[in-house]
Order: structure tokens, then C-alpha cells, then sequence
């Protein structure tokens, strides 16, 4: 997608701290942390939201789900915890039309959130 950030971080295009990239999905430090650990995880397809996600895009999630998983056990926050957390729409107050999860950690955070 030619205008998306996401799509340029993934391909290279714009320069970002990258913690884990594979042929399916690639994970970089936020550049505005909320907390001690905070790193995004996107799929390398260009999909804008939640909300259009296919059945044929079910894969990639778990695959997503499951690396974020290791990165937060070699961030060394598994035991603490952390947040897996994706926005999706205005509501939710999604600033980037690629689908992207939040891992949070590092911190105690408040439930329900804001
Ligand atoms: P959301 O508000 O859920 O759409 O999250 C988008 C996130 O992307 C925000 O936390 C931003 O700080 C982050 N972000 C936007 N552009 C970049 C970038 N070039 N590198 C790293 N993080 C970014």
C-alpha cells in the first residue's frame, strides 16, 4: 500500500527499531511508548483494520498472537504480564490504517481502560 507507514516499515522504506520480522509478520519498537515495553506487531499484508479481516487472514493472526508471545517472554515480561491490545475505528482511537497490536508491558495498567 503506497501510503501507509506501516507498509514502509515493513518493507524498509522507513527506518524503525525492529524486534522480530519473518516473511509473514514484523514487530518494532513504538515510537511514542506508553510503557517500558511497548512494541507493535503488524502483519506484512496490508490490511487496514480489524474490521476487514477474511477468513483466509486467520493464520497470520494466530501467528501474530503467537510471536508476541515469545517477544514479551524475551522482553522479560511474560511473568510480570502485559497487554495485547489492537484498536480498531475511531472509538477506539486508531491513528494507523494497517492492522497493528499494542504489546504493553513493563507497568501495572488500569481496567476498565479509558
Ligand atoms: P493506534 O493509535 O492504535 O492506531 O496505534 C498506532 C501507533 O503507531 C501509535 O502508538 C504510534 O505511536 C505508532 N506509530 C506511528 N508511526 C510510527 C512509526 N513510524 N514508528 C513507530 N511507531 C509508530
Amino acid at each position: 500500500m503506497a501510503n501507509c507507514v506501516f507498509c514502509k516499515i515493513a518493507s524498509g522504506e522507513i527506518v524503525s527499531k525492529i524486534v522480530y520480522s519473518d516473511e509473514i509478520a514484523v514487530a518494532f519498537r513504538d515510537q511514542n511508548p506508553q510503557a517500558p515495553t511497548h512494541i507493535l506487531f503488524i502483519p506484512r499484508k496490508h490490511v487496514p483494520s480489524l474490521s476487514d479481516l477474511s477468513s483466509e487472514d486467520e493464520a497470520v493472526l494466530g501467528h501474530i498472537v503467537r510471536v508476541a508471545s515469545q517477544v514479551a517472554e524475551t522482553e522479560g515480561v511474560s511473568e510480570s504480564g502485559y497487554r495485547l491490545v489492537a484498536n480498531c475505528g475511531p472509538n477506539a482511537g486508531q491513528s494507523v490504517d494497517h492492522v497493528h497490536f499494542h504489546l504493553l508491558g513493563g507497568r501495572r495498567f488500569a481496567w476498565p481502560p479509558g
